[in-house]
């Protein structure tokens, strides 16, 4: 596209999103970068680590926890990795809290954040994605971090297609990376590189949506290959998705009075160094319903719960028994609410389905 039209279509992005761009507790709007506020590249990395594969209403509540409870990089660093992986739970990948914790003792023993996206790829954790989008966004480099509603948003106005096998929509994603730069670098120097990335994230979100794109209100209109094609929909031509494989095991939630027993996860692997109630090994097929049992209660069947992680989808039954007072079993025991609290979704649902069992028989 000519120098000219990636201006007009600069000018257009800049001006809708200073009219509709979304209010985030960690962004710094345009009016307040008008103001002379600039952000916190702490609040930036924080938000950008929770939104990895996550929705925007699920991980407010954890940034706002964050925020309150560690206000700057040198107090997460400081931090429990206990305290960390408890306040984290709920939010999937476990190893990126892992490295979110890494990663701000790495940033507090250089005393700040690196300025480039260059250097922030060095950090424990931080990737291509999340280095440009801290680059973008409180450094103003001249970088494009293409999530998913900019990869939307760019195969759409210059139509790129695939054919929607795995290499096809590599290629198609090299495509899209390299046409969203030329738009980053058609920016004055001096620009607002953050704006501009976070114009196009946010027109993704609300506007080139997935399913009926609302292009009658997009100030790309003019520019857009596949609305010119009437295609909206076609685009991004992703590959098609394979079938995840299902993996089975059991759980195992053992109470005693108001108290359950939680165990903490070995710290390398999935969900590792998180608390979890005792469970089984992961397995392709099913095995024998209390192997792994932590000891010969009487265990009682309390049905199942199904989870979907990145690579597989997990089948976990469910099983429950009363300790006496006196049994020794490795663990914690913990309040009900307080196993809630500290154990990821996948913890959570197994032990819901024992607490609201219990409930009903009182
Ligand atoms: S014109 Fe439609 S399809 Fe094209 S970028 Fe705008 S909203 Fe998306």
């Amino acid at each position: 596209m000519a120098a000219h039209s990636l201006n007009k279509m600069l000018t257009a992005v800049d001006r809708w999103y200073r009219r509709q761009g979304r209010s985030l507790p960690w962004r710094i709007g345009p009016k307040e970068r008008d103001a002379g506020e600039t952000p916190d590249p702490y609040l930036v990395w924080l938000s950008e680590v929770m939104l990895q594969q996550t929705t925007i209403p699920h991980a407010t509540p954890y940034f706002e926890t964050f925020r309150k409870r560690w206000p700057t990089v040198q107090t997460l660093a400081w931090a429990s990795w206990e305290d960390v992986s408890a306040a984290w739970a709920g939010l999937g990948y476990y190893s990126r809290a892992r490295n979110l914790h890494a990663c701000a003792q790495a940033v507090a023993e250089l005393g700040r954040f690196p300025q480039d996206a260059a250097g922030l790829r060095e950090l424990p954790g931080v990737g291509p994605y999340t280095s440009a989008a801290i680059a973008a966004i409180a450094f103003d480099e001249r970088v494009m971090p293409v999530d998913g509603n900019i990869e939307r948003v760019v195969s759409r106005l210059w139509a790129i297609s695939s054919d929607r096998t795995e290499a096809g929509w590599r290629a198609a994603k090299v495509v899209i990376s390299g046409k969203a730069q030329e738009l980053a670098d058609a920016q004055q120097k001096d620009g607002r590189a953050g704006d501009l990335a976070q114009a196009l994230m946010d027109l993704g979100a609300t506007v080139c949506t997935p399913r009926n794109p609302n292009c009658a209100s997009c100030p790309l209109w003019d520019f857009c290959e596949a609305r010119k094609q009437g295609e909206q929909e076609r685009y991004p031509m992703k590959a098609e998705k394979k079938v995840v494989p299902t993996r089975y095991g059991s759980a195992f939630i053992l109470v005693r009075g108001g108290e359950v027993l939680l165990v903490r996860r070995p710290p390398r692997g999935l969900l590792g160094g998180m608390m979890m109630p005792p469970s089984s090994a992961w397995t392709d097929e099913k095995s024998e319903a209390l192997d792994g049992a932590p000891g010969a209660f009487d265990w009682k069947s309390a049905g199942e719960v199904r989870h979907v992680f990145t690579h597989f989808a997990l089948r976990l039954d469910v099983w429950t028994a009363e300790a006496g007072s006196k049994a020794k079993i490795e663990g914690e025991w913990l309040t009900h609410e307080d196993a809630l609290a500290g154990t990821p979704t996948v913890g959570r649902k197994a032990l819901a389905l024992v607490l609201k069992a219990t409930a009903r028989r009182r």
